[in-house]
């Protein structure tokens, strides 16, 4: 395949993913954000896609997403942190990242409060739920959302915007209690603070039920970018 020929195909498999979620945006009477998770694809691809109008860009690795976010500093991209967060990277990651999908700890969610700079806006997180409770998953149990909740609202640097989640992969009935349970959470969330707006859930396989569900912001790799190394 020629590089146009790619190019091509990204910007065929962008226009349809956002033609899909605008289509349910209508179906369901609710604004979605599309996050273009571009983890281990090339900078010139995310260049293709901000030329299409994409602005909000999802990293799951704290090296890869600052290489990227000072390669295109030039570029009005917002960047959003997808991945596990370690103790010795939250300082990279409130440096150089506009969101926080992954806050699943005080402890984090202090390290990062702590650490953002002083000339750079609230950073803004979210709280993310094991929802289908797998030993091996991040997250805290949704019995847990409410109290690490208030902890994070009283950090000034930290704007709590909502939850997240990945649940295990599963039948649609599975998935969509999941993804309801979630939507139960985040609505009694929202019910306490103005500040609640984004039930991060859905991915390149689920991202129909997810906003049937009630999401409010899809991260997609996949059917934006094509296989991942
Ligand atoms: C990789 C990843 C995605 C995107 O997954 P696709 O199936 O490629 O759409 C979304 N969310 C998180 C947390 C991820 O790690």
């Amino acid at each position: 395949m020629t590089d146009l020929q790619s190019n091509n195909n990204l910007i065929e498999r962008y226009q349809g993913v956002c033609n899909e979620v605008n289509q349910l945006c209508t179906d369901y009477a609710s604004p979605v954000t599309l996050l273009a998770v571009s983890k281990k694809h090339p900078i010139e691809s995310i260049e293709q896609i901000y030329q299409q109008g994409q602005r909000c860009f999802g990293e799951n690795y704290v090296q890869e997403g600052v290489e990227k976010a000072q390669a295109l500093r030039h570029l009005d991209i917002e960047w959003h942190f997808i991945g596990p967060i370690q103790s010795n990277k939250s300082r990279q990651v409130a440096e150089h990242f506009d969101w926080v999908h992954t806050i699943d700890r005080e402890k984090i969610a202090q390290r990062l409060n702590d650490q953002r700079p002083c000339h750079l806006a609230n950073l803004n997180v979210l709280i993310q739920v094991n929802i289908s409770q797998q030993d091996s998953k991040s997250g805290i149990h949704i019995s847990e959302v409410s109290e690490l909740a208030k902890a994070i609202i009283d950090m000034p640097h930290l704007t709590l915007r909502g939850l997240m989640c990945i649940p295990a992969p599963s039948d649609e009935n599975h998935l969509r209690a999941d993804f309801l349970a979630m939507k139960q959470a985040y609505e009694s969330l929202r019910t306490n603070n103005a500040n609640i707006d984004t039930l991060s859930m859905g991915m390149s396989s689920d991202l129909a039920l997810a906003i049937e569900c009630a999401s409010t912001m899809v991260r997609i790799g996949t059917a934006i970018f094509g296989q991942r190394n």
